[in-house]
């Protein structure tokens, strides 16, 4: 593994307890370039080739989670949380290679280890900013993840009896503090769990900059109220 250090780090003001998961449009050593130019920082990059690159000592408080919330908590994720960015020309909307998905197994599995980190806080940066981010994108592989440690997946035979979508969101552990996020959220469960809900966007920067479909009329959806109820059933 190489070490590439960047400065913008700080102490921890609490314990790891959350892995968050970032895709970013760059290869792994321009993707190092573009968070140094933007003051930022996370613990490692997996490139396409499986390579990674560190950016950070676990031990520090990379910054990388922004203005986020997660199961109550609204106040520094990045101090709870190890952040690692996987590299993705498409902002993960085209599948992952391979050999970078094995790379990025191994490595949250010893993250997951060292610092015990609960099932339900392996997290996506748009699960904890659904207003503001839409990576790792809808193709990133959470189900496989799941089948080999890494975060939680669902049972269609195990749902919660609960039909209010904002308290299934909630059960889960998204930002349903108003209406607005509620909507954001929903989208943001589609790209983590329900992929086929998500509309691909060739252009990048602009989907870097427009999060939110315009039509949220997959809320609708008896197959979305379902898979919900099956992931509340898994987080609650
Ligand atoms: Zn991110």
């Amino acid at each position: 593994m190489k070490k590439m250090l960047l400065p913008h780090v700080n102490e921890r003001k609490t314990p790891v307890e959350m892995l968050v998961l970032h895709a970013t449009a760059h290869n792994s050593e321009d993707a190092v370039k573009c968070l140094n130019e933007n003051e930022l920082s996370c613990h490692y990059v997996v490139g396409q080739k499986g390579e990674i690159i560190q950016v950070a000592d676990e031990d520090k408080r990379a910054w990388h989670a922004g203005v986020a919330y997660w199961r109550g908590v609204d106040s520094d994720l990045n101090s709870r949380s190890i952040g690692i960015e996987v590299c993705s020309m498409s902002l993960g909307q085209e599948a992952f290679a391979e050999e970078q998905i094995k790379s990025l197994i191994a490595l949250c599995q010893g993250i997951i280890k060292r610092y015990s980190i609960n099932a339900k806080n392996v997290v996506g940066h748009s699960d904890i900013a659904p207003l503001r981010k839409p990576d790792p994108g809808f193709a990133f592989p959470w189900q496989r993840l799941s089948q080999e440690g890494i975060g939680l997946w669902y049972d269609n035979n195990l749902m919660l009896k609960e039909n209010d979508i904002t308290i299934l969101l909630k059960t889960i552990g998204y930002d349903t503090r108003s209406s607005g996020v509620v909507r954001a959220s929903a989208y943001a469960f589609c790209r983590h769990f329900l992929p086929e809900y998500v509309q691909k966007i060739d252009d990048v920067s602009y989907l870097v900059e427009n999060v939110l479909p315009s039509d949220f009329s997959f809320m609708k959806e008896d197959k979305f109220l379902k898979v919900l109820k099956a992931v509340a059933f898994a987080y609650k």
